[in-house]
Order: structure tokens, then sequence, then C-alpha cells
């Protein structure tokens, strides 16, 4: 290993404090081929590895090579140890989640023997809430890249307990009887419409990330959910990538508005927004009456609806307005004639008026001591008015949804004991041009990552430490480098973000490209080519390499919005909008107009809230893989798929898991439950008092029960399955 490169794919952490080296990259020529046509004799049978950890020898790939096989045989789950592999059929699979399977699973005593599927997860989920002694929360992490089936995943996960865990009636109001598993379900189509998108990647890909907490009560049954989302992509309203569309709400409303609507919101059939471009991908816009019969089950009304569609009318027609700049520059920029229309047409559907909405995009308020000085904005800065305008007013509306269908759905605290949390976000990104999204989307894909490691593999292996286990170490690849790297203090690349975003000076990119490369030059997993020509930066994240373009990231960590636009939303006789803009506060604005928090700020810590709540739960983990770059039906694409193990460290998953031993039972519990065994076989005293213990008298009284145990099942031959430590038994 000699370069750095090849020294910070392996994981050496910073400061050379501890050297861990992961598991074999391979690429698909190397000569584990070899290796593995030695070990597979039975290759015809690959696909019948219900768990890869059964794979032998466990390299990443024969790990592929089980999965292809599984694939051909159209099995898409498969476990590996603690988490669960999910491969994408891009194809509806008939009966593979109908009621017959889900209550299948659901009754089985022993739902693990069945076939690996994402039912076994829920349901083991579902009976741990109850625990062992007492019951605990738990969390479903779904992971993978976009188009992987995270969301379709989530979907399943939330369908099972919507079916499984169902109670009885639930009196709303005098006079309707609601049931609130089908509001609970009901939240999923708005939130898609208006947080999904068709991308390059996903005809249907969400925008925003997703932490839903199903509650149940004391009888395990569901009583009503909460939803948190993180960082919706806002910027899709006002532009939207080459061959990519904007929100699926708009393209609804266009395709299933009736001519009344459409004549109300300024629709024509054939008009041309310039804000809701077509792709080559046919997507399905058939949606309209679906998304608004789920608002209604939520409780939106007629009239809210209206309002809400008025005002995305509104952004459709201000995405038409186009500005052409004045020949004179102490003048404000011209609009010609078909974008006067547009804009007049833009503030009667938002309901402000017109000529307020045209001097506010056109004309910057400045303050000088107590006066406001006026001053025209540049053609450009015109655009970027407008689309902040477009922005703000999608971000709060999406935002006040979700707090909707919040009060909506969420039980009274009383009402509720234990949750079940999903946990849906946006996988890891690396595009050809990476900003502060991508930056923020990694980091947190980085975070999810670390909360796995320290989980399972290293939660197992301290554990068999201090329980005195002989336990020969796998190394895994630690990310605490990268995580310091990215939210560190005092220095790191958000440290150094923000604080640039506060000086707020005009050479912001070029000040922050020379502070990231002097103040972070002793950080591994950061570097710079410095013959590029466009500023960027790259990170060595887990799951590869990421360029990030300087350039705009400090604006867009500022996220600025101009208090005149505030202002004049608030004065909306649109009721909804003119709410969303004046309960908010508008929080983080200053007089200035320029949000004291930044964006990196408000999602660090909306991140760190979450880590919280994923520590104080029992986390499972799903895996989800996308077998080919098309999102072609059962296509499997070797080179896409093993890129994606490799990503999320399922070989190491696999090498601790298949090595350990998965039950692992506190003394007092496993006497409680087996100490039977050695009364009735004649050994160990009778009486233990489990009150008065210490580990070192229980420890004796386990080791009489297992000596028991093995005894009568003749099996002493297997105790090398069994170990007691110090206050568990793991088998
Ligand atoms: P992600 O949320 O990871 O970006 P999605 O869950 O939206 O990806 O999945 C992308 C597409 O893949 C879905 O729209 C669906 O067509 C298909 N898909 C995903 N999982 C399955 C599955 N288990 N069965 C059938 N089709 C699936
Ligand atoms: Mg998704």
């Amino acid at each position: 290993m000699n370069s750095a490169d090849d020294r910070r794919r392996a994981g050496y952490r910073n400061g050379g404090t501890e050297v861990k080296v992961s598991c074999p990259r391979l690429s698909l020529n190397d000569s584990l081929e070899g290796e593995v046509q030695a070990f597979l004799t039975d290759e015809d049978q690959l696909h019948t590895y219900d768990d890869l950890t059964k794979v032998n020898p466990v390299t990443p790939t024969t790990v592929l090579k089980c999965l292809q096989a599984r694939y051909s045989a159209k099995v898409f789950y498969t476990h590996a140890g603690c988490t669960l592999v999910a491969l994408n059929p891009f194809q509806p699979i008939p009966g593979l989640y109908s009621l017959d399977v889900m209550k299948e699973y659901h009754y089985a005593p022993q739902p693990q023997e069945f076939k690996p599927h994402i039912f076994i997860v829920a349901e083991e989920a579902y009976r741990n809430v109850q625990g062992q002694l007492e019951p605990v929360n738990q969390s479903l992490v779904v992971s993978g890249e976009s188009g992987a089936g995270k969301t379709w995943t989530s979907r399943c996960l939330m369908k099972y307990y919507a079916t499984v865990a169902v109670t009885s009636s639930v009196v709303r109001s005098q006079d309707t009887v609601e049931r609130i598993e089908k509001r609970v379900l009901d939240s999923n189509p708005i939130m898609e419409a208006f947080g999904n998108a068709c991308t390059l990647r996903n005809n249907n890909s969400s925008r925003f990330g997703k932490y839903i907490q199903l509650q149940l009560n004391r009888c395990q049954l569901l009583v009503g959910a909460s939803v948190q989302t993180y960082l919706l992509e806002k910027t899709r309203v006002a532009c939207q990538p080459a061959n990519e569309r904007n929100f699926h709400i708009f393209y609804q409303m266009m395709k299933g508005a009736t001519e009344e609507q459409r004549k109300e919101w300024k629709m024509l059939q054939d008009q041309h927004f310039v804000w809701l471009p077509r792709s080559e991908k046919t997507v399905e816009e058939d949606c309209f009456n679906e998304t608004v019969e789920a608002m209604v089950h939520l409780g939106i009304d007629t009239e809210r609806q209206n309002q809400i569609f008025r005002i995305l009318a509104g952004i459709l027609q201000l995405g038409n307005v186009s500005f052409s700049s004045s020949t004179d520059e102490s003048q404000p920029c011209n609009l010609d004639e078909q974008s006067k229309g547009f804009l007049q047409r833009a503030a009667e559907l938002l309901q402000v008026p017109a000529e307020e909405l045209q001097t506010c995009l056109k004309v910057r308020t400045l303050k000088a001591g107590k006066q406001n000085v006026l001053k025209p904005c540049s053609q450009a800065e015109c655009s970027v008015r407008r689309d902040c305008l477009a922005k703000v007013i999608y971000a709060q509306l999406f935002e006040w949804l979700v707090t909707f269908i919040n009060n909506s759905i969420c039980a009274d605290r009383s009402m509720w004991c234990n949750f079940i949390g999903v946990l849906d976000v946006y996988g890891f990104e690396c595009f050809q041009i990476n900003n502060l999204e991508q930056l923020c989307i990694n980091y947190a894909n980085e975070k999810l990552q670390q909360h796995f490691v320290a989980h399972y593999l290293r939660a197992q292996q301290e554990e068999y430490v201090s329980e005195g286990l002989k336990w020969s170490f796998v190394k895994y690849q630690d990310n605490q480098s990268c995580l310091d790297l990215i939210e560190g203090s005092p220095i790191s690349v958000f440290s150094l973000l923000n604080e640039e975003s506060r000086l707020n000076r005009a050479s912001d990119a070029k000040m922050l490209r020379v502070r990231l490369e002097k103040e972070l030059c002793d950080n591994a997993n950061i570097s710079w080519d410095k013959f590029s020509k466009v500023p960027h930066f790259t990170v060595a994240h887990y799951a590869g390499k990421v360029n990030y373009q300087i350039e705009g990231m400090v604006e867009k960590n500022k996220d600025p919005v101009p208090p005149e636009l505030i202002s004049l939303l608030q004065k909306s006789d649109n009721r909804l909008l003119q709410q969303i803009f004046t309960e908010k506060e508008v929080e983080s604005q200053t007089s200035k107009g320029l949000s004291k928090v930044t964006v990196v700020s408000k999602f660090k810590n909306s991140l760190e809230s979450l880590m919280k709540i994923l520590h104080s739960t029992t986390p499972h983990y799903t895996r989800c893989i996308k077998p080919n770059p098309d999102c072609k039906p059962l296509t499997f694409r070797k080179e896409e798929v093993i890129m994606q193990l490799e990503a999320c460290g399922i070989v190491e998953t696999i090498h601790i898991s298949a090595a350990g031993f998965p039950i692992r039972i506190p003394f007092k519990s496993f006497i409680q439950r087996y100490g039977l065994i050695a009364k009735y076989s004649g050994s160990g005293s009778h009486s233990v008092d489990l009150e008065a213990d210490s580990d070192g008298v229980l420890q004796l009284e386990v080791k009489n029960v297992l000596r028991a145990a093995l005894h009568c099942l003749s099996s002493e031959k297997h105790s090398s399955l069994v170990h007691c430590g110090r206050t568990k038994v793991f088998l």
C-alpha cells in the first residue's frame, strides 16, 4: 500500500492511532474467482443459501455469486447475519406482499425459520417491542442508493403494521369513525406527491428524508404515528437538473384538474411551464385523485386544498416570468408583455398585489441607518429573487403539510407507550457536480454508517472482550475521521463553511477554498486537485470519493430570503399562505434578511436528534440493493451490485455475524427461562436467589444449566457453540 489514497481506502485512521484494514476490496477479475471455484462445489445450489453467513468462504465474490443466483431464481431477500439484503426486482412480484403472506409471518411461532422476507424484520421488531424484560422501542433503518427500493420497503413495513397491529375503530368526531391505520398510510401518497420527483436514477425518487414513528399502545396496537422529515430538495422547484422533473404534484395537477379547476388555477391544457420539464421517461401522473382523496382522509378540506393548489399554480406562473436588463443600470429590469402577464397571474393566484410583487422581485431594500434605500437588482439578481420566492413558498408549504399530517395522525402521548421507527433517508450520492446538498446527504449516510458500525460491529466485538470470550477480531472500516473532517470541532468543513457564511464576504468561494486547503491539510480524508479549473475539494467517504464544488456553497449555506418577500407573503389574501408565513415567524430572519441559522447547522442538529433516537432504540438494518442502473426488471449487473456491497461493508458484517453468537441472554433471564432443566436433571442448586445475585453465583448456576442441557441433548460435542460469559450466555 503506497499511496495516501490506498491508505485512506483501507481505513487508516487519521493521526495513526489505530490502523484498521478493511476486508479485501475486490475487482471482478481478481484471483478470488479461482479460489471461489475451488470452494463452491455446489454452485447450482447457491440460490438456496438464505443467509450469506453460510456461504463458504465468505468473500465479496462468493457473496455476489450467491445473490446473483438468488436473483435469477427470483428470490429477492437474503439475510446477511444481522442485516437483511433486499434486491430490487424492478417489477411487481405477485403475492410477495399479500395479506396471506403477512399473516403467515405474523402468526408463525418462529418467523425466522421462514424464507427471508422484509416481514421477518417487521415481525421481529414487533415482537421485540414487548422485550424480554421490558418494552424496547425499535428502529428499522432502510438504506441504499437512489432507486434501490428504500421507499418501497418503508411502505411495505408501514402496511405490515397497519395490518397486523390494527386497533378497533377510533372515534375522531361525533359522526366520523375512522381507522387510524388508514390515515397513517394516507400520509404516504401526500408526502410522495409533494416530496418525490422523477430523476435520472429513479422515476419516483424521494427528495427528502423521513423518519416515521408508529405509535403502539400497551396492547401493541397501532394508535398513531408521527413523521419527521429532513432536508427537502427545494431547489428542484425552480431548477430541475437536465432530464429530470419537478415534484410530482405539479404534473398531477396539470393532468388531473377538472375544467373548472383549470380555469380557476389558470392552467390551460397545452400551457407550457418552464418549471415543468418533460423527460423521456413515462411517469405515473394519474394520481391526482388519489392525492386529493388522501388529503380528504387526513382532514384537509376542499377550501384548504384549493388554497394549496392556487399556491402551486402561482409558483408555475412565476417560473415563466423572465427579466431583461435595463439599458440604464440605475433603473430596474424590464418585463416583456408575456412576462407581465405571467407575473399578473402569479400575483392573482398567490393573492398578493401585482405591483408589489414586481417591485419585490426587481428592487432590493437596503437599510441605511433608519432609512430604507432602494436599489435596482441586476437581471441575474431578479431571477435569483424569483427562484427564492418559489423555493421558500414550496418549502414552507411542505412543512405545513407535514405538521398538518402529524396533527392528524399523532396519538395523544397518554395513548401510546412504545414506537417502531422507520427510517427512509436518501442514499449516498455522487454526481458529476456535487454541492452542499450532496455534502449534507453524504454526511447523513456517514452518520448512519457509523451507527451501524458502532451498533453491530464494534458493540459485538467489545462485548465479546468484556465478557471474556476468545475472539479473533474482524477488521472493519471506521469512519470517524471522515466525520471529524465534516462536522468536527474546532475546525471542519462545516465550521469553516459556517464562518464564511457569517462573515458574508464578497469573495466567499475563494476564501473558503483557501481556508479549507490551509486549515484541513492534515486530514487524510480530504484532498484537492490543484490543477482543476473548477475549484473543488474531494472527500473520501466510506462509500467512495466525492468531489464537491466550492462555488455557491457558502450562499447555499446562508440560504438568504429577502425580508421584502416575506412581508409580501404575509400580506397575501390566501389565508394559508398568510398563515404559514406569519405563524412561522419566519424564524431565523434577521433584519438583514440573512438566516442566522445556516443550512448545515440546522441539518446537523436535526441529525443529532435523530441519532439520539436511534441510539435509544434497537435497530434493524435492511440494505436495499439496486441491481442495475437503468431500473430494468430482473437485470443483475455484477459491477453495480459489487460497488454497493462494498460501500455498505456487507462482507465485514457477514464475517462478524458468521463467527459470532447471534443469541445472548443475560444470566438472570437465562435462569428464569431454563433453570428448570438443571432442576429436573438433578444438577445445580434448586433455588437461586435472583435478587441477591453476584454474577459469580449466577455464572455457576448458568454453567450447571448449560451442562444439564447439553447432557439432555447428548450434544456435549457441541459445547463450542455455547459460551458462558461474565454476565451473559452466548449461543
Ligand atoms: P429509493 O427510495 O431507494 O430511491 P424506491 O423505493 O423508490 O427507491 O424504488 C424504486 C422503484 O423500484 C420503485 O418505484 C419500484 O418500481 C421498484 N421497486 C422497489 N422495490 C421493489 C419491490 N420490492 N418489488 C417491486 N418493485 C420494487
Ligand atoms: Mg425513496
